[in-house]
This record gives structure tokens, C-alpha cells and sequence, in this order.
């Protein structure tokens, strides 16, 4: 059986205001110089991630992030007004939204998730801030990593 390149890693409440989120952990191109990262897209569970931007649903996963803009409901506007992160939601963020909702990435285990770590890099919140997981998540999959990058907009909403 091919072998998945990406794995929910969590599945719950988010901590910043108890709607439903999601965390995909996608590691393929193991071997690529650019490629040996493992990337986090924290999403709500429930929401189109654009859909979720527009109306201010990503509060969820981004808390008060200047960056995610102004919701609104503008019909002609596919995301919130004045969107200053540089993440781009019909790509990367859009297919791991439509994979997982096909049912694409199967929940990982703990150990799972202690190995999609092992020897690589990993990207908390490629997509969405860390804050919104609860950390023990992110403590299995940084065990054995050999470094991370990743850091939180919610300073000024709690200790993270
Ligand atoms: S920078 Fe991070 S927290 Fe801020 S809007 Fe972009 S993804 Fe969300």
C-alpha cells in the first residue's frame, strides 16, 4: 500500500476558542534539499480555510494575528479585507484542506507522529499559529527533529 505523505497529528478543540481544528503534518521529498521539511497547516476542521478567512472563523487557528485582515461579507471577495499573511490560501493550505476532507490522511499515532519528526526539520504552522494546539503535540513530533522553526502571533492572549 503507497504510504501517505501527510497525517492528522491532531484533531479537537482549538485552544484559543474551542471550535474544531485540525493539524496536518505533510512530509514527503525526504531526500530534496528543499524538500526535508515537515510542514504543520493548522485548519478549522470544519471551514474552507478562505471561507474561514473572510468571516473571521480563523480565529480559531490564527487568534488576533494582525495578518489575517478584516472579515467581511463582500460577495465579490474570496478572503478577509487587507490580508497581510504571506501564506497563500488557495494553494498549499487549499489542497490540505480538500485532501483531508476526502479522507486522505489517516490519524497518526504517537509514535507516528514521534517519526514524521525523527532527523527533519519541522514547520510549526506552515499554516495557523502553534498556540491553538495543545503542546504536547508538537513536543512528540519535535523529539527527535533536528531543528524546528515556527513562533506564535497570540503574545498578548496567553503564554504560549
Ligand atoms: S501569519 Fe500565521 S497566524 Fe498570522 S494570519 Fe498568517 S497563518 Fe495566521
Amino acid at each position: 500500500m503507497k504510504k501517505p505523505n501527510g497525517y492528522i497529528i491532531y484533531k479537537g478543540k482549538s485552544l484559543l476558542d474551542e471550535k474544531p481544528i485540525v493539524v496536518i503534518a505533510l512530509a514527503k521529498s525526504r531526500n530534496t534539499k528543499t524538500g526535508n521539511m515537515v510542514q504543520t497547516y493548522i485548519l478549522r476542521e470544519d471551514i474552507d480555510p478562505r471561507e474561514a478567512n473572510k468571516k473571521g472563523e480563523d480565529f480559531s487557528i490564527c487568534g488576533n494575528c494582525p495578518l489575517k485582515g478584516e472579515p467581511h461579507n463582500d460577495p465579490k471577495r474570496a478572503t478577509a479585507k487587507n490580508r497581510a499573511c504571506y501564506v497563500n490560501l488557495g494553494q498549499g493550505v487549499l489542497i490540505a484542506y480538500q485532501q483531508y476532507k476526502k479522507g486522505a490522511y489517516p490519524i497518526a499515532t504517537s509514535d507516528q507522529i514521534k517519526e514524521l519528526g525523527r532527523g527533519r526539520v519541522v514547520r510549526l504552522g506552515t499554516y495557523g499559529d502553534p498556540a491553538g494546539v495543545p503542546r504536547q503535540i508538537w513536543d512528540v513530533l519535535l523529539k527527535d527533529c533536528v531543528h524546528h522553526t515556527g513562533y506564535s502571533h497570540q503574545h498578548n492572549l496567553k503564554d504560549s
